[in-house]
C-alpha cells in the first residue's frame, strides 16, 4: 500500500471513539496515545484513577476527548458500569483490552488463588469487554477488537502457568470471535508481544532478582537476550500495530495472533 492510501486509511479512524483498558500504564497508555495522534476520542479504563487521569491529559494535549472510567475488568459489575460510563462518549467502535497481571511463580509452589486471579483479570476481564461492546460495533456495522495477549498465548515458559493459561484462552476467545463476526464488518485479533519494556516487565526482573540473586538490571538484560534482537520491545512499537489493526487497513486480518517479539517466536 503506498504512504497516501496508508494515510487516507488511518484518516478514517478521526472521530471514531476507542475504549482502551489498562490504559493508565505501559502498552495501553501507548496504544491509547497512539488512537489519539490519528483522531479517536478516547475512553480509558483502569483500576487506578492517578495514572488514569494524567493519560486522559496526555490525550486531551493531543485536542482529544478523553474520558477516565475506574474499572476492574475482571468485575462483570465494574465493566457494565464502564459501558453505561462509554455511552456518553458514543459507540465504542474500537476496543483495545490490555490490562493485565502477570504474577510468576512454579506450577507447584502456585496458590489456587493466584490462577484463579490471573484468569480473572486476564481472561475474564477481556471476555466480559468484549461481551459488552461486541453487540454495539455489530449494529453499527465496523468494529475492532484488539486484545493484546503476549509470546506465551501460542509458547510456553518456566514459573508462568497461570499467565500462560489465561493468554492461551485469549487467543482462544479471539478466534472464536473472530469466526462469529466474521461477515459483520468487526475484526478480533490479539497482538502477542514478547518482553515489552514496561513496569510489568521491571516488576518480573526485581523479582527474579530476588528470587535467583543478581540484580534487576541484569534479569532486564535476560530477558532482551531471549529475543533475537537482543533487545526489550518498545511499547510504542505494539501501539503502531494495534494502530494498523484499527485502521481501515486492517480490514482482512481477523482471528490473528500477530507477535511484536524480535523474532523471539516463529510458527
Ligand atoms: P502494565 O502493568 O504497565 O499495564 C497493565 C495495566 O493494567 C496497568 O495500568 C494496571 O493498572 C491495569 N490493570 C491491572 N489489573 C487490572 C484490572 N483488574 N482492571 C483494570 N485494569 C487493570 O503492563 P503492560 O506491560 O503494559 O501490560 C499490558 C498488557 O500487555 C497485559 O495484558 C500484559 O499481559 C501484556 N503483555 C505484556 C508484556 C510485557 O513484557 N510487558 C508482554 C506480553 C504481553
Amino acid at each position: 500500500m503506498s504512504d497516501r492510501l496508508f494515510r487516507s486509511s488511518l484518516d478514517s479512524l478521526v472521530d471514531k471513539i476507542a475504549l482502551v483498558t489498562g490504559a493508565g500504564s505501559g502498552i495501553g497508555r501507548s496504544v491509547a496515545l497512539a488512537l489519539a495522534r490519528e483522531g479517536c476520542r478516547l475512553v480509558l479504563a483502569g483500576r487506578r484513577p492517578g495514572p488514569l487521569e494524567r493519560v486522559a491529559d496526555e490525550v486531551r494535549a493531543h485536542d482529544r476527548d478523553a474520558l477516565p472510567v475506574v474499572c476492574d475488568v475482571g468485575s462483570p459489575t465494574d465493566v457494565d458500569g464502564l459501558r453505561t460510563s462509554a455511552r456518553q462518549a458514543g459507540v465504542v467502535q474500537i476496543l483495545v483490552n490490555s490490562a493485565g497481571i502477570a504474577p510468576a511463580a512454579s506450577f507447584l509452589e502456585m496458590e489456587d488463588a493466584l490462577l484463579e486471579e490471573v484468569l480473572r483479570v486476564n481472561f475474564k476481564g477481556t471476555y466480559y469487554c468484549c461481551k459488552r461492546f461486541l453487540e454495539p460495533m455489530i449494529a453499527a456495522g465496523w468494529g475492532r477488537i484488539i486484545n493484546i495477549a503476549s509470546t506465551t498465548a501460542k509458547a510456553a515458559y518456566p514459573h508462568t502457568a497461570a499467565y500462560t493459561a489465561s493468554k492461551h484462552a485469549v487467543l482462544g476467545l479471539t478466534r472464536v470471535m473472530a469466526l462469529e463476526t466474521a461477515r459483520k464488518g468487526v475484526t478480533v485479533n490479539a497482538i502477542c508481544p514478547g518482553y515489552t519494556d514496561t513496569e510489568l516487565t521491571r516488576d518480573n526482573a526485581r523479582r527474579m532478582a530476588s528470587r535467583i540473586g543478581g540484580s534487576a538490571a541484569a534479569a532486564l538484560d535476560r530477558f532482551a537476550g531471549t529475543s533475537p534482537q537482543g533487545r526489550l520491545i518498545a511499547a510504542d512499537e505494539v501501539a503502531d500495530l494495534a494502530v494498523l489493526l484499527a485502521s481501515p487497513a486492517g480490514a482482512a486480518v481477523t482471528g490473528q495472533g500477530i507477535h511484536v517479539d524480535g523474532g523471539a517466536f516463529m510458527g
